[in-house]
């Protein structure tokens, strides 16, 4: 193998950079993005990045103009970018991938030539339907987080989030932190159910009521409402007004945050010999538990790869693999930092194998902050396992507590809120007795 395209210049198409190059791969690696910035974290857009100062001088990483990102949240830094010796076209989604010449095709109209492919494109927010009004956010990219944080500068609003999943929950938190009036609207009877069962449900809704945004579930949105266009006409676009609820409710908004799930970035895929037709690839790329599709000389990582959807044991079979994990045609896509991290060394081993050599056999784990709390979570809950408060308690100043997930008295996950150590050891544990259940 001479040359590897990566597709997806984030967290796991970085994260297989290095991979080649630890695994001696001294071809020539080719990293195309869409964004036009150096690799960078998400999970502080949540966060920090909209509570914290205003961010310093953006650092550049020696990938070109206009690629610098805030300070904190560069994945790389420019010294380790120059070792890892790959070419990064940045700014240019890839549009296709010819199968015949082995060929990854830019939206430009050129085409990269390789003998190997790491998809690692990720998801994107998924929009509320309607057309567009100013006010209106979604928390994807740096892009929408700097556009946000511009928002929440504007003094105290009203800020509606939609969806009570974690990024509605991390984001009403951080705008409860900047002063503003804050109102999350979850459809569901509970936000996060399906995620952590109904009883740790109940404690993540409390947060939100304890922490100081308001609530309200069980009503879906039927739609966004526009401010009449001033006289001025200086605002250029229509802006959000209010939010109206399916029972007819009016929330007036300044600003709202539709935090309603990803979808994959898959569409580029589309027509190709990893496409099975029938919208099958709305549910990620279906890869085998080694992270190859059905053309060996490709491999999909991150957020976009549906492990367990071709072939093996594991198709088919999309059992709950905890909170993040989307199980669709068949196979596993799990929306966790960690995983985006931990697929491309199995991924990588086999692309240069040519084969499956080897599968992913990590325990998923996933962290939230909110309001706050810290909620970490690992392993695998069924919607039949029973949840045990293990240490501490779940009422305000228990300080924090840690809860095991039990499937017919086994333990098959761990969630711990503000008990990093307690959390580590089980997470530890489960581990363990999981190895020695293999
Ligand atoms: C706001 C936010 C907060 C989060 N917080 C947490 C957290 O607290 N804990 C946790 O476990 N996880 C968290 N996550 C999830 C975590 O960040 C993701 O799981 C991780 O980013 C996945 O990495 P990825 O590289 O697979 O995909 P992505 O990070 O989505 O990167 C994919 C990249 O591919 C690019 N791309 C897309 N299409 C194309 C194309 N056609 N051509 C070229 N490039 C393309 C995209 O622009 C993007 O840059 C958070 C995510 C967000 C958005």
């Amino acid at each position: 193998m001479r040359t590897v395209i990566v597709v997806g210049a984030s967290l796991a198409g970085l994260y297989a950079v290095r991979e080649l190059r630890a695994q001696g791969f001294d071809g020539r690696v080719v990293v195309i993005g869409a964004e036009p910035h150096a690799p960078y974290d998400r999970p502080p857009l949540s966060k920090t990045f909209l509570t914290g100062p205003t961010p310093g001088t953006r650092i550049a990483t020696g990938l070109g103009p206009g690629t610098a990102v805030e300070p904190g949240l560069a994945l790389a830094d420019a010294e380790e970018l120059a070792e890892l010796d790959a070419e990064w076209l940045l700014g240019v989604p890839a549009s296709g991938l010819d199968t015949g010449s082995r060929a990854v095709l830019l939206v430009d109209g050129r085409a990269v030539v390789g003998d190997g492919v790491v998809i690692a494109t990720g998801a994107r927010a998924r929009p509320l339907p309607g057309p567009p009004l100013t006010g209106v956010h979604t928390l994807r990219t740096l892009d929408d987080a700097r556009a946000l944080r511009t928002a929440l500068t504007r003094g105290p609003r009203r800020v509606v989030v939609i969806g009570g999943g974690f990024i509605g929950a991390e984001t009403a938190s951080s705008c409860v932190t900047l002063g503003h009036d804050v109102t999350v609207v979850e459809a569901a009877p509970l936000p996060l159910v399906p995620q952590l069962g109904a009883d740790m449900a109940a404690f993540c809704a409390d947060l939100h009521r304890r922490g100081g945004a308001r609530l309200l579930t069980g009503t879906g949105v039927a739609g966004l409402r526009p401010a009449l266009r001033t006289a001025s006409g200086s605002d250029p676009g229509a802006r959000v007004a209010a939010v109206e609820l399916a029972d007819g409710r009016l929330l007036p908004a300044d600003v709202v945050v539709v935090g309603i799930g990803a979808q994959p970035n898959t569409a580029w895929l589309e027509g190709t010999s990893l496409d099975g037709g029938a919208g099958e690839l709305r549910g990620g790329v279906p890869c085998d538990e080694g992270c190859v599709t059905v053309l060996p000389q490709v491999v999909a990582v991150g957020d976009v790869a549906r492990v367990g959807g071709v072939g093996g044991a594991g198709a088919g079979a999309g059992a709950g693999a905890g909170a993040g994990a989307t199980a669709r045609v068949g196979g596993v896509r799990v929306e966790h930092w960690t995983n985006a991290t931990e697929q491309p060394r199995v991924a990588v081993r086999n692309l240069l194998a040519a084969r499956t050599v080897e599968t992913v056999n990590s325990l998923p784990y996933f962290w939230s902050d909110q309001y706050g709390s810290r909620i970490q979570f690992a392993g695998h809950r069924s919607a039949s396992a029973a949840v045990r408060v293990r240490e501490g308690g779940a009422a305000p100043g228990d300080g924090g507590f840690l809860a095991v997930y039990e499937d017919e008295g086994c333990p098959t996950a761990v969630l711990a809120v503000d008990r990093p150590r307690a959390f580590m050891r089980a997470r530890r544990e489960l581990r363990a007795g999981r190895a020695a259940a293999v």
